[in-house]
């Protein structure tokens, strides 16, 4: 934002930065008509804040300078852009009126930080003499009271570009947070108990509308400015109730009483930034939650290195995150109560921090959703699909065999003697056990097949298969290499054992998912009846025979 104005001068030479002898005199009314020779004056160098020169002072202001033109403007339509002017102000061109953003009190209408651009009548330019531009200011409480750039006059079309320039910036931020906040509030409305998705979309959504209240988008529509500001303080309200919120509600955390009760105060505070008749009111209750903010943070901090000691997964790069969020936020609240002018530039790169914020979030938020989705599909244990995923994969998977032709097999295997086997080598044994059948069965899988954990020791296959020769030899296959399984344990040589049940669908065979997976059940059910460790068939219409 900074070099704006200086990439404007340097491009072409069609613009003059006004850049020598400024003079600023601080006055505690608006006169437009006076006298400025009984005014007292210091020199001050701009761009920059009345701040250097009147430490403290708030309240009207007069800049004054000169610029010359020579002959190659005279046939151009002329503009003044200055870059980013606190509050309200109005500017004159050799004492002739030639605009202004915002209203100066007792009418007081206050445009936040924007850019001025304003079209210069071409009668009132001097080309032979110097001409005279005075900046009357009006800045209350924050500091920044002049401009961010120089004052630039130039043509005005060319200026007009610049000016937008700002804008083409504020919109694309506030479309990249836009479409971030839609993703967060979709997934937050087919998984309803992700509030966090919720608070993020809708922290997300707020910031939109600052960044909104705080460029020069908010300038092209015809709004009052102060109802401007008033929607930018309660959107920085609004988003610093909903931080905490959602950080908590990622931790699924309670709120400590104190932060809980500090939110509610805030919200409390929302109307009034509407309600308060006259804007600089509004410094007070600002000034408040700046108050509060950092401590407020530094607890959720707490909170953060509480979760990061006890290893709760994400609480270090949240900690981080949060850390970089304190430190812009100090850096705003600094500016304020140091009024340092300095500082307020590197404010001003805050939609850009926001935006690697919102993105590092984002990050974090799908990669928890995702490892949620995981844990919710998936058995931990050996890493097969849960029973839920399966059958919903098993029905796509008879409409993929339908339509490439293919039969279906589903094969359930449970170990035989199990329990024996946990209450004579111990469970954590048994767990292992688990493991190596699985990691036996999944490694002669295609990466399509299904794998899933059907029980405590009964696993299910589903696969396709061209014809019922592959069906055979696939089937054989899984059932000798499990088979073959075993473990020394204690000079013991141990065989791990289980028997089969397979079923079988046609192509287009009219068989639910359960019907199909029950078929194979029953055929292991009657087959563990007869002999365990054997492989069972049951085709549909046919009773279920051994085959080993
Ligand atoms: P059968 O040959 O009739 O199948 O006899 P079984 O003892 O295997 O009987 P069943 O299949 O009904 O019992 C399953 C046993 O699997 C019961 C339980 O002890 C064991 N089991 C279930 N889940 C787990 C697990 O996660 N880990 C371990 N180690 N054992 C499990
Ligand atoms: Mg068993």
């Amino acid at each position: 934002n900074e070099n704006k104005s200086l990439a404007v001068r340097d491009v072409s030479p069609a613009f003059i930065s006004i850049e020598k002898n400024w003079q600023f005199c601080p006055i505690q009314n608006y006169q437009p008509d006076i006298d400025i020779n009984i005014l007292k004056c210091s020199s001050i160098t701009l761009p920059g804040g009345w701040e250097k020169v009147s430490p403290g002072y708030d309240g009207f202001g007069l800049l004054l300078s000169y610029f010359e033109l020579t002959e190659d403007y005279q046939k151009k339509s002329l503009g003044v852009f200055i870059e980013r002017i606190r509050d309200a102000d109005k500017v004159f061109i050799n004492g002739h009126f030639v605009g202004q953003t915002g209203e100066f009190p007792p009418n007081f209408d206050k445009a936040v930080l924007y850019s001025r651009l304003y079209q210069i009548p071409y009668d009132i330019l001097k080309f032979d003499q110097p001409n005279e531009i005075k900046i009357w200011v009006y800045n209350d409480a924050r500091p920044g009271g002049i401009t961010h750039g120089l004052p630039i006059i130039g043509e005005h079309v060319l200026l007009q570009k610049a000016f937008y320039e700002n804008n083409y910036q504020a919109i694309a931020f506030i479309v990249v947070l836009g479409v971030f906040a839609v993703l967060h509030l979709v997934y937050f409305l087919f998984h309803q108990r992700t509030r966090e998705n919720l608070f993020y979309a809708i922290f997300l959504f707020v910031w939109c509308g600052y960044l909104y209240t705080y460029s020069n988008l908010a300038l092209s529509i015809d709004v009052s400015r102060t109802l401007l500001f008033r929607i930018n303080i309660a959107c920085f309200f609004t988003i610093f109730i909903l931080f905490p919120l959602f950080i908590y509600s990622f931790f699924q955390q309670k709120l400590p009483d104190i932060l809980k009760y500090t939110l509610i105060g805030i919200s409390i505070l929302i109307p009034f930034c509407f309600l308060l008749p006259e804007p600089y009111l509004l410094y007070y209750p600002l000034q408040l939650v700046e108050l509060v903010a950092l401590p407020a943070l530094i607890i959720v901090y707490w909170t953060l290195i509480k979760a990061m000691k006890a290893k709760l997964p994400y609480a270090k790069i949240m900690s981080a995150v949060l850390f970089f969020y304190m430190l812009l936020g100090s850096i705003d609240i600094m500016i304020d109560f140091l009024q340092s002018t300095s500082l307020s530039t590197v404010n001003l790169h805050g939609p850009w921090a926001l935006l690697i914020l919102s993105i590092v979030l984002t990050l974090i938020i799908s990669h928890k959703n995702l490892v949620y989705y995981q844990d919710a599909t998936t058995d931990k244990l050996t890493g097969a699909l849960r029973k839920s995923e399966f059958y919903l994969r098993l029905q796509q998977e008879f409409f993929r065999a339908d339509r490439e032709r293919k039969l279906m097999v589903v094969m359930m295997i449970d170990l035989d003697k199990f329990k024996q086997f946990n209450d004579h080598y111990g469970h954590i044994l048994g767990d292992r056990v688990l493991k190596m059948v699985a990691s036996c069965v999944s490694e002669q899988l295609r990466h399509f097949d299904l794998f899933c954990r059907y029980g405590g020791d009964e696993f299910c296959i589903a696969a396709t298969l061209d014809n019922s020769k592959e069906v055979e030899s696939f089937v054989l296959r899984i059932h000798q290499s499990v088979n073959a399984l075993g473990f020394e344990k204690k000079g013991f040589h141990e065989k791990i054992r289980a028997t089969f049940g397979v079923a079988l669908r046609e192509v287009n065979q009219d068989i639910s998912a359960e019907n199909l997976v029950e078929l194979a059940d029953d055929a292991l059910i009657s087959g563990k009846q007869k002999a365990r460790g054997e492989l069972y068939w049951k085709k549909s219409e046919n009773p279920a025979v051994a085959v080993s």
